[in-house]
């Protein structure tokens, strides 16, 4: 079997690696499944949707001169539409 740390070759009855010294016969790492992937990409999409309506919400709140997403016409006088 293979060292999950340092990956090279150990012995299948030994006890710690020879090599980093990990102890080779506690539990096996936690692995994400896909429904765990799922569900985390679900939450984030979620919460940047979210975010985005909640800036976009206080965005149009604010005063004229911050309001960027609204260019003046005066300050940009090359574009004629
Ligand atoms: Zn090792």
């Amino acid at each position: 079997m293979k060292c999950p740390v340092c990956q090279i070759d150990v012995k299948d009855d030994a006890k710690t690696c020879k090599k980093c010294g990990v102890d080779l016969n506690q539990a096996p790492m936690w692995r994400p499944t896909w429904k765990w992937h799922l569900s985390v990409l679900a939450v984030i999409y979620v919460a940047l949707i979210i975010a985005y309506f909640a800036i976009s919400h206080f965005l149009k709140k604010l005063p004229p001169p911050y309001r960027l997403r609204d260019i003046p016409k005066e300050i940009t006088p090359w574009i004629k539409s």
